[in-house]
């Protein structure tokens, strides 16, 4: 039997499944209070919540003794949760003005949470109820005195078989014997779909009724490139997938001297990594990405329900400037100022627009909020004195965006060094390409800039008029499309007549079709999921500028009217051809 979900975590494992059932809810009674019980009830929250705080912290510090990386992230997040003023004043608030005890104050207060985070539009927003609601166990726990056993009996290593995990559930798994999970619930953009890639656990989720298909001990095979989990294979399946796994763990191992993005023959190009605020950061490390070639700021304001300060912008850009240091070669990050807008909205930012995709969004929102522009400006000039930063403005569509930037930029530099503020004075700035209009005119927007970096999500999206996260439409989302080799092509050469380096920074820079492609062209970086650096970086080392060369021309050889499926089968098959191992890189 195959079943199909959502591929969540790249990769293959096989073995004995684990069922797992949950924690289940913490059993709850809820009930009114008499008003003068009230003090004593707050007293019992305020302690529930310190305890509570006390284990995220405890829990914390271990992960970071034990691992020193990734989930810790998601707890700090928990700690923002029970640190909320706004939050925990509404429990308060119930307990003294509802009377109720803090039990059902907790409840109440985390059901309002939760159906506000359900309604938002944006994936990965409304993907935090599963953290409320681990923060809500936690609590509750503490306020009932109620055991449940969190340790999973995993005693050997299986697969993971649950309805759904929290991220605590998550972390809590004994890795040593956690092979990899599938679960009924999650999405792509989960929390615990972050911490599987940051984690390299191969994982499908959004599988339909996995817990009750699936008995304890069945062998269960799970293909996380594919969505796929199969369960009591024959012995044939069972001889190839092994075969497969064995196949594609050495097809990836790199010989470990060079950096990723070297090539066969000594060239090179930087490989970087995208990252945002609230994901783990030790995937970059590991995969020893060269920097952070896209940090998507937007999440410190989609993770809030207030924008956030310019001592809080610059807290997190810090850190990022700091941790990117600590990376080998260039070390970079390159912050994109806030690309709010499109499918990417925030209450009391967002406003109502017909046509939000071509509505006042990303530059053109800060340029019309001058303060929240000049604020986040500061907060990156600041934060450039702790390491190598860069700033991308994104959405850009014309010239005179770039200039106001340009303008902005220097004032506050000014300003900056008469309040005696460090900062790093040669700042590079860069403009996003992924308008048509910013392709087509980039030879005047290289005037302005030090660099491009090509987001070809969006440049895929408007320059085909086919909306990214529209399953419908999904046939025209066409990174080789003609169209968009023609305006990469525009791009390069006008980067080139400048001398300015071109990166490129959208989803199709990790496939290894694709994103090699994008190098043949001549892009100068790419910039992905730290996860998928070794398979593109493999690719390369593999490669010689000559080759690359020949398959620059694929598309070409063609004729004109060569389709984007043509395409990419024919750029498929040059490289199977070129690179006998290559389906194994695939899986
Ligand atoms: C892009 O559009 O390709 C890009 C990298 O930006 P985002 O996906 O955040 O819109
Ligand atoms: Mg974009």
């Amino acid at each position: 039997m195959t079943l199909t979900g959502l591929a969540t975590a790249r990769g293959l494992a096989g073995g004995p499944a684990f069922i797992y059932r949950g924690h289940g809810e913490v059993p709850v009674s809820e009930y009114a209070i008499a008003a003068t019980r009230a003090d004593d009830e707050v007293k019992r929250l305020n302690d529930a919540v310190a305890v509570t705080k006390r284990d995220l912290e405890a829990l914390i510090a271990a992960l970071r003794e034990r691992t020193g990386r990734a989930d810790i992230r998601v707890f700090e997040c928990h700690l923002m949760i029970i640190e909320d003023e706004f939050l925990m004043n509404e429990v308060v608030g119930r307990i003294r003005n509802g009377l109720v005890n803090a039990e059902a104050a907790v409840r109440q207060t985390m059901d309002g949470a939760r159906s506000q985070f359900a309604k938002m539009n944006d994936p990965y927003f409304r993907e935090r109820v599963r953290d409320i609601d681990d923060v809500e166990r936690r609590l509750l726990k503490q306020l009932t005195g109620f055991e449940s056993n969190p340790h999973l009996e995993l005693k050997e290593p299986s697969v993971v078989i649950a309805d759904d995990l929290t991220p605590s559930e998550t972390v809590q798994l004994p890795k040593e014997f956690l092979l990899g999970f599938a679960t009924n619930g999650g999405s792509p953009t989960s929390h615990v779909a972050l911490l599987a890639r940051a984690l390299a656990i191969p994982a499908v989720t959004g599988l339909v009724d996995i817990v009750s298909r699936v008995e304890a001990g069945d062998t269960v095979l799970l293909d996380g490139t594919n969505g796929e989990v199969t369960v009591n294979p024959d012995a044939e399946s069972l001889a190839r997938f092994r075969l497969q796994e064995k196949r594609s763990r050495e097809a990836v191992a790199m010989d470990g001297a060079a950096l990723p993005g070297a090539l066969k023959d000594g060239g090179s190009v930087k490989i970087f990594a995208n990252m945002h605020p609230g994901i783990p950061v030790a995937a970059l490390k590991e995969n020893r990405a060269q920097g952070i070639g896209l940090y998507r700021s937007e999440y410190l304001w989609l993770n809030h329900e207030r924008e956030p300060t310019e001592e809080e912008q610059f807290a997190a850009y810090k850190s990022a400037a700091q941790f990117a240091s600590t990376l080998e070669g260039d070390g970079s990050v390159t912050i994109r100022m806030l690309d709010i807008g499109g499918d990417k909205t925030m209450k009391g930012i967002s406003s109502k627009e017909a046509n939000p995709f071509l509505g006042n969004r990303s530059i053109r929102y800060l340029l019309s909020r001058r303060e929240a522009l000049r604020m986040q400006m500061r907060a990156i000039l600041r934060a450039s004195a702790f390491g190598k930063v860069r700033i991308m403005y994104p959405m850009v569509s014309c010239v005179e965006e770039l200039r106001e930037c340009a303008r902005e930029l220097d004032v506050l530099k000014k300003t900056l060094a008469s309040e005696g503020i460090a900062f790093d004075a040669g700042i590079e700035t860069g403009a996003m390409i992924e308008v048509p209009s910013a392709a087509l005119n980039a030879g005047a927007l290289a005037d302005y800039v030090d660099f491009f970096s090509i987001g070809t999500n969006d440049l895929v999206q408007y320059t085909m008029a086919a909306d990214r996260g529209n399953e419908a439409v999904a046939n025209l989302y066409q990174p080789l499309n003609p169209a968009i080799i023609k305006l990469m092509s525009m791009t390069l050469s006008a980067a080139k007549e400048k001398g300015i380096p071109v990166a490129v920074c959208g989803e199709s820079a990790s496939d290894p079709v694709v994103g090699i492609f994008w190098v043949a062209m001549g892009v100068d970086a790419l910039s992905m999921s730290a996860t998928y650096i070794p398979v593109v970086s493999k690719i390369l080392s593999s490669l010689t500028r000559a080759d690359l060369d020949e398959y620059a021309k694929v598309p070409a050889s063609l004729g004109r009217d060569a389709t984007a499926a043509g395409i990419f089968a024919a750029c498929r098959e040059w490289m199977s051809a070129k690179l006998p191992g290559f389906a194994d890189l695939l899986s």
